[in-house]
């Protein structure tokens, strides 16, 4: 029994030796190189999402016949719409963001009379593939990692709704001419990363079409790293259907001849490929290489096998490739009768000239949409969500030609809210500069009566 065994091993390595010759195989791998590199299979795109408004608080007085002067009764202004990212199950890449980049959620109303309230803003929510790491673009913090499916997070705030001038009665201020203005909403200029998997691999011997089926198919590739060793690197193409269909197809050249002879590939590098769900295998039926398409296909498969069980494991749509060259349909027909008789989908193509691609990357993502996510589910199973507290960043003064500017997200939003002709209205907002600090920083800074103060585009002469 262990004789048998011992043959059949010398048998495949013989097998795999023959396919070598005839590839020209680059057998030294930079391991660590390949490892850190392979962290660079990223997809990422730029975005701005900007939350609502908030509506402005309303100034009015109630009015009836015969009653002379009525209360106040300016309603509130409605909340801004949040912009929330939601993580969507069958989203493979960021690739709908390389069309429509700015995102905003709907601004609240503002207060009516009669006490009557702006309606709030509508949320966005903007869905993202699991594996969606959201920076900031301004400081590079990274706000949340998009995990798992369902996995919701308000990545930017609406604006609260401003007050009505109702609320700003007291006993020696009866007629509160002013109401406050909404808050803004959140924006934020956000950079959206993810690492690509690739939910399908290309297999197939050299020359059968691999690559040029990846160039005709793939309407964008994600960053990749500049390689070394081309030979072992899978090329990513990123195939669009629809908007919000897509997947990232890999084309593996000289990956599993390399790996059963022993190469040892990095650990990282597996785990990327085992990842496809679904795999084309590609044979060239025009004959043209003096091969058979049949012989083609099984020593591939065997070669699998060998390699990688898990892959070989995936299903298999058959691509029959270089119909234009005469007399492959005969070939094609006999192949074909073969391998369905085998329980396989066969698809006639030309890559060269674009016949039958559509049909079948429509196939794969039709099947790709039934198969689960199984591997990537089991790992993130126990990882936990992190989400990085976004801190109210704190305000920042510096002299700009003996200018004071003074700048904080949290001063923006004030400033936003203060009507500035309105003398009750700039008193609250003075108030507010002094409770959080921002008087008491000016005047350590050494500020002088008279000098300039600029918070974004409203400049204020400084005096005690
Ligand atoms: P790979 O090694 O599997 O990636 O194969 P390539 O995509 O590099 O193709 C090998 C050769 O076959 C190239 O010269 C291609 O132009 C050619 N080729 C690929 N697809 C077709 C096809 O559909 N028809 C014809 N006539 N040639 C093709
Ligand atoms: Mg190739």
């Amino acid at each position: 029994m262990i004789c048998i065994f011992y043959l059949f091993d010398i048998f495949i390595k013989l097998l795999a030796v023959s396919i070598s010759n005839k590839q020209q195989i680059i057998r030294t791998i930079n391991l660590s190189k390949l490892e850190t590199e392979i962290e660079m299979f990223k997809d990422s795109a730029r975005i701005n999402v900007k939350a609502g408004n908030g509506g402005n608080g309303c100034v009015s007085f109630h009015r009836e016949k015969y009653v002379a002067a009525g209360g106040p009764d300016g309603g509130d202004g409605g909340k801004g719409g949040d912009v929330i990212f939601e993580v969507e199950e069958g989203l493979n890449t960021l690739i709908d963001f390389k069309y429509k980049k700015n995102f905003k959620a709907q601004a609240g109303e503002d207060g009516g009379t009669s006490n009557c309230s702006g309606k709030n803003g509508e949320d966005l929510i903007i869905k993202v593939p699991p594996g969606t790491m959201v920076k900031d673009d301004t400081t590079g913090i990274v706000l949340v990692d998009m995990i798992k499916s369902g996995q919701k997070c308000v990545i930017a705030k609406g604006g609260k709704g401003g007050k009505g001038n109702q609320h700003f009665a007291t006993p020696t201020r009866q007629i509160p001419n002013f109401a406050k203005s909404g808050d803004l909403g959140e924006d934020y200029s956000l950079i959206l990363e993810m690492k690509v998997i690739a939910d399908v691999g290309l297999i197939g011997f050299p020359n059968v079409g691999k690559s040029t089926i990846l160039s005709m198919v793939s309407a964008a590739k994600p960053k990749i790293a500049n390689y070394h060793f081309t030979t072992l690197v899978p090329n990513l193409g990123v195939v669009q259907i629809e908007q919000g269909k897509s997947f990232v197809i890999a084309d593996i050249p000289g990956l599993i001849e390399g790996a059963s002879e022993g190469v040892g590939l990095g650990h990282e590098f597996l785990k990327h490929v085992e990842r496809t769900k679904l795999l084309v295998h590609v044979v060239d039926v025009s004959g043209i290489e003096g091969r058979t398409a049949i012989e083609d296909f099984e020593t591939i498969n065997e070669e699998l096998e060998r390699y990688n069980a898990l892959l070989a494991s995936r299903p298999q749509i058959v691509a029959a490739n270089k119909l234009d060259i005469p007399g492959s349909e005969e070939n094609y027909a006999s192949f074909k009768a073969e391998l369905e008789n085998r329980g396989y989908r066969v698809f006639g193509i030309s890559a060269a000239t674009n016949k039958g691609l559509k049909e079948l990357m429509y196939y794969v993502s039709n099947t790709l949409s039934t198969l689960p996510d199984t591997i990537l589910l089991e790992e993130n199973k126990d990882e936990e969500v992190i989400y990085t507290a976004r801190e109210e960043r704190p305000f920042e003064i510096h002299i700009e030609d003996g200018v004071y500017v003074v700048e904080g997200n949290w001063l923006r939003k004030v400033l936003g809210s203060t009507n500035m002709t309105n003398f009750e209205s700039l008193q609250y907002f003075q108030r507010a500069l002094k409770k959080k600090g921002v008087i008491s920083a000016l005047e350590e800074m050494g500020i002088h009566e008279g000098d300039t103060v600029r918070i974004y585009d409203t400049e204020f002469d400084y005096s005690k």
